[in-house]
């Protein structure tokens, strides 16, 4: 996909999905803003990069780290074309009767908040510009329940409404805004989910799971990028306030393989 002489800001860039994402991008043509917490990862992502990218650390719950990264864009850049929020953060596994109030709040302020603030502060810009285009990363989480993880599966929802509300309202100024669904995608995510799980036998999680997916294996990250990249790109012109489900067959098949 051609980016030439567009501007993208990817949230959670340093790693995972967002990683594959920022790569994608330089590849395309795009200049990218690479936002982490993780310093180490992000600047080395960046440096790897050369001209095509700068990182910016960032916690995307605190509106002052927000507002920072949309002025970096601006200023090194000139513009904000294309945005991937997709920072998150998994949580405890425990049921709701168990589940810990400040782990609660803790996800919901990096999933949800972190989410809200980076659409507050970069739609104000694509408004003024008339274009732009906002993938939100959800969940297969944000569709349906996974026992185990309220807090995960509550936040994901909410991004879903999130991205509904921003695309009715922003549509009418040229503005797309989508949601990608990832189901299990092999990054450090669902490797600290398995050991939580299961310490002793995290493998052991990964086959039983892919036992109920139809492609029987969890995507990578290099696949969700692609879906991604789609969203933002002009070839999806017409797409907006939409869910992408990258999964592998999974939620299709709620009742598993006979
Ligand atoms: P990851 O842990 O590899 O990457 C997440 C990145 O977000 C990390 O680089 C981390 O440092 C950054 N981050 C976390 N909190 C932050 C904060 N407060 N401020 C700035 N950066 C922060 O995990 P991933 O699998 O690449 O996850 C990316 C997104 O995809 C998340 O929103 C996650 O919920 C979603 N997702 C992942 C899967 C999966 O199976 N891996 C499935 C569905 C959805």
């Amino acid at each position: 996909m051609d980016f030439t002489g567009k501007v993208a800001i990817v949230t959670g860039g340093a790693n995972g999905i967002g990683r594959a994402v920022v790569q994608g991008f330089v590849r395309g043509g795009a200049k990218v803003v690479i936002v982490d917490r993780d310093a180490a990862a992000g600047e080395a992502l960046a440096a790897e990069c050369g001209k095509a990218a700068i990182f910016r650390s960032a916690d995307v719950t605190k509106a002052a780290d927000v507002q920072a990264y949309v002025k970096a864009a601006l200023d090194h850049f000139g513009s904000i074309d294309c945005f991937h929020n997709n920072a998150g953060i998994e949580g405890r596994v425990a049921p709701t009767a168990e589940y810990d109030e400040a782990m609660f709040d803790a996800v919901m302020g990096v999933n949800v908040k972190g989410v809200f603030l980076g659409l507050r502060y970069v739609l104000p810009v694509m408004l003024k510009q008339g274009r732009g285009s906002v993938v939100n990363t959800a969940s297969i989480a944000g569709l349906v329940g996974t026992p185990g993880m309220p807090a995960y599966v509550a936040s994901k929802h909410a991004v879903m409404g999130l991205t509904k509300v921003a695309a009715g309202e922003v549509g009418p100024a040229g503005v797309r805004v989508n949601a990608v669904c990832p189901g299990p995608i092999s990054t450090r995510m669902v490797q600290e989910i398995a050991r939580q799980v299961s310490p002793n036998n995290p493998e052991g999680i990964e086959r039983a799971y892919s036992a109920g997916i139809p492609l029987r294996r969890y995507g990578v990250a290099e696949e969700v990028a692609n879906v991604v990249l789609f969203l933002c790109s002009d070839l999806a012109s017409n797409v907006t306030g939409a869910q992408y489900v990258v999964d592998g067959g999974r939620t299709a098949t709620p009742a598993g393989i006979v």
